[in-house]
């Protein structure tokens, strides 16, 4: 007979302390996460606070000198208050504390919603902001509205922010699908300052800007793209982007929904025009093409028209 012996402890030591190293790595990443919560929540109390107080003061008899001064603290508030949100943000979604939900909601409905909010931070900027919806879109899909809803506004925000003339639009594309899911694309194109090619490889990386006179001329930190990119990876999708330097960006997103069959009728919001006639006269190839998709999925057939006087002309000639 022969036996052979071996001797496991070392190999058994080895593992037992690769374990307490993990779990030791584990608790830090916790105390870290856990610290970098109570801290955003400790600065953001006192400049709620802080900013509170100046929206007061605004409201006072002040002479230009001062408003200005206070707009400034007011305004430098709400950038720390950002960044503390982005921070947590991003820590939240690194240390996997980012809950994902799952629920039904209606697209085209979140996509207004998130427009009426995104058309008061144009200020004075004289620039289009457009949607084109796909005809072929269902409107009711199950998914997470809410990471939706946050990528949506980060690079529309941005898209805003980087461009001073022309136009910001959104387009969304149904992919491909079934009666069960369907695969939908959201393309957020600019016609701004766009990005030099050697510095879109590090666009989605944490606390990058394309050079140091971004910061002084736009602000922000560097963090938006890189939690977009997370929120979009943890809702199991992917995110790129196409730019020309002094022509414009795209940043174009894909994500898979689930379908949800509804009985409601197409009109939707627009039941009001049933029966009347509807006419779109813009000048815009951009605004005639959204309008175009937008009427034709509520199930209108509009005639669209360049100008007034062709509007005119063509209804003049008997048809
Ligand atoms: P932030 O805007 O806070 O600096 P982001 O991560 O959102 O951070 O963006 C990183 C950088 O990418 C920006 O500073 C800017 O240089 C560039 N960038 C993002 N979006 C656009 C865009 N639509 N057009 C041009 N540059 C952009």
């Amino acid at each position: 007979m022969v036996a052979f012996l071996t001797d496991q402890t070392a190999t058994y030591l080895r593992q037992k302390e690769l374990e307490k190293a993990k779990e030791e790595a584990l608790s830090a990443a916790r105390s870290k996460s856990e610290f970098l919560a109570t801290m955003s929540h400790e600065i953001r109390a006192p400049m709620n606070g802080v900013i509170g107080m100046t929206s007061l003061l605004l409201q006072t008899d002040l002479n230009a000198e001062q408003k200005d001064y206070i707009e400034t603290i007011r305004l430098s508030g709400d950038n720390l208050i950002t960044i503390i949100n982005e921070i947590l943000d991003f820590s939240k979604i690194d240390f996997g504390q980012m809950e994902v939900e799952y629920q039904t909601f209606d697209l085209e409905s979140l996509v207004e919603e998130t427009f009426d909010l995104l058309s008061t931070h144009l200020g004075d900027k004289e620039i289009d902001l457009y949607y084109d919806w796909d005809p072929k879109l269902p409107r009711m899909i199950k998914g997470d509205p809410t990471r939706l809803r946050q990528i949506l506004i980060n690079l529309i925000n941005n898209a805003i922010k980087f461009t001073h003339e022309g136009y910001v639009l959104l387009d969304i594309n149904r992919l491909q699908g079934t009666d069960q899911e369907v695969s939908v694309s959201f393309e957020v194109k600019d016609t701004g300052i766009g990005i030099p090619e050697s510095r879109i490889d590090r666009l989605f990386k944490p606390f990058s800007q394309v050079d140091s006179s971004t910061t002084r001329k736009y602000g922000g930190t560097g963090l938006g793209l890189a939690i977009t990119q997370k929120l979009v990876d943890l809702i199991g999708g992917t995110i790129w982007v196409e730019s020309k330097e002094g022509i414009g960006s795209s940043f174009i997103f894909e994500l898979g929904f689930e379908r949800i069959e509804t009985t409601e009728d197409s009109y939707g919001n627009l039941s009001f025009l049933v029966g009347h006639q509807i006419a779109v006269i813009s000048s815009s190839e951009v605004a005639k093409q959204c309008l175009h998709h937008y009427f034709d999925s509520h199930g209108f057939a509009v005639p669209i028209y360049r100008s007034a006087s062709e509007f005119l002309i063509v209804k003049e000639v008997p048809g």
